[in-house]
């Protein structure tokens, strides 16, 4: 077999060096890469200061097949990739004529005025081609040095993502002899990455595979690589398997997130869903409608805090949560119960808890979170006890929440 062909990782900017914003793009390029049949030489983080640009420009091109440069394609002062990647090649900077007027009639289509500043933008070294930027403003371009090849992109993670899509990948598997791996993500919610690994173990013999789990609050993920060896029919195979070992904790297979598994189920049943929330303060309906066409299904999301906002909204009875507080069943029963009539929902959530880090008591303590689903045939309620601060026990809570109408659907029919 041919040795992988190699590539460098070049980020750039003070702002990487200095801790104020973290590296996603080189660990998201990594990720891409290597599964189409890349071997990562190494990441390097330059700071704006065009002398080390230069250099680690110079650098990747003799170490490297292929090299990916993010960032410092801006407008401003401390973004010199384009002039550093001309100085490196030995050529002069040009104006690209044609980025200037999708720069410029991105501005008038905003109405505003293009800062001279942008016109730095278009200017690329002689020679490069053009990567149209369709979802922003700096042009990326392909820089041919030396017999390598070398891309430079956006800093911005959702151009660079754009880029790599529309650009990149296609450019890289028409160049390079490659044998991509094929990655598929189990997605999982309720159940341990322990009880996850225990139950992947029998797959581990499978040949060509490699197993790796991974926390996404609230989720826990799965990821399978198989080598380009295996066969798509045994890849499937596999997949079934794995999925079968989890159990219903798996909520979907290379899917999007639960939200929009559960909005997708809801959906194509023509039903609804209203949310009454107390301790995770609107972490489920934002989840909801962070899904496009979550208006489909999705009512109405109340964060009734307060007792009385528990009462106004829900039709809480003041007796339930004067004998049993705010953090109990019977108060989970009455806000879920209550918002869906209130909504006129097929469905109504709740959760209602202890967040912390204050306000436990020994019958409650913190990481105590009740919550229910109240549907036309009946209400279920379940009690959590959750650890890990109050970050993870909201979002755990509201992950939990919306994952007990996922199970509902899947049972009863089309989920
Ligand atoms: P730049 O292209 O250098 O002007 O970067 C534009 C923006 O993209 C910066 O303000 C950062 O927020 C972001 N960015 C740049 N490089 C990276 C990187 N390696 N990882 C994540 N975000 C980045
Ligand atoms: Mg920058």
């Amino acid at each position: 077999m041919p040795p992988s062909p190699t590539i460098a990782l070049l980020s750039q900017g003070d702002e990487l060096l200095t801790g104020q914003i973290l590296d996603t793009n080189a660990a998201w390029l990594a990720e891409r890469l290597t599964e189409l049949g890349f071997r990562v030489l190494y990441t390097h983080t330059a700071p704006d200061e065009p002398g080390a640009i230069t250099r680690a420009i110079r650098a990747a091109y003799e170490a490297a097949d292929a090299l990916i440069c993010t960032g410092g394609l801006g407008p401003t002062a401390d973004d010199l990739t384009a002039a550093c990647a001309a100085e490196a090649a030995g050529l002069p900077l040009t104006l690209d004529r044609d980025s200037l007027d999708r720069i410029e009639a991105l501005y008038a289509r905003r109405r505003r005025r293009m800062p001279e500043s942008n016109i730095k933008q278009a200017r690329i070294p002689a020679g490069a081609r053009v990567l149209p930027n369709d979802w922003g403003t700096a042009p990326g371009f392909e820089l041919i040095c030396g017999g390598g090849i070398g891309y430079f992109l956006p800093g911005v993670p959702r151009e660079l993502r754009a880029f790599w899509g529309a650009h990149v990948r296609p450019a890289l598997l028409g160049r390079f002899a490659l044998r991509p791996s094929r990655r598929v993500v189990l997605r999982c919610i309720g159940i341990a990455e322990s009880t996850l690994e225990e139950r992947m173990r029998p797959l581990a013999a499978e040949p060509g595979l490699t197993i790796s789990f991974r926390t996404e609050l609230p989720e826990n993920q799965v990821k399978l690589i198989f080598d380009p060896s295996v066969e798509p029919a045994d890849i499937e195979r596999t997949c079934a398997r794995a999925r079968a070992a989890i159990g219903p904790a798996c909520f979907g297979v290379d899917s999007g997130p639960l939200a929009q598994v559960v909005g997708e189920a809801l959906a194509a049943r023509g039903e609804t869903l209203a949310t009454a929330e107390s301790c995770t303060g609107g972490r489920i309906s934002a989840a909801i409608t962070a899904v496009p066409g979550a208006s489909r299904y999705f009512v109405e999301g109340a964060c009734v805090y307060a007792n009385q906002a528990k009462i106004r909204t829900c039709a809480v009875d003041p007796e339930a949560l004067a004998s049993s507080g705010a953090v109990s069943e019977i108060v989970a029963r009455q806000l879920a119960e209550g918002i869906r009539t209130r909504a006129g929902a097929t469905y109504g959530l709740s959760t209602t808890g202890v967040a912390g880090p204050g306000g436990g008591s020994p019958e409650k303590p913190v990481g105590t979170v009740h919550i229910a689903l109240a549907t036309p045939s009946g209400t279920t309620c379940r009690r959590l006890s959750l650890g890990g601060g109050r970050e993870r026990i909201t979002a755990m809570a509201a992950g939990l929440c919306l994952d007990l109408l996922r199970r509902h659907l899947k049972k009863s029919g089309a989920g």
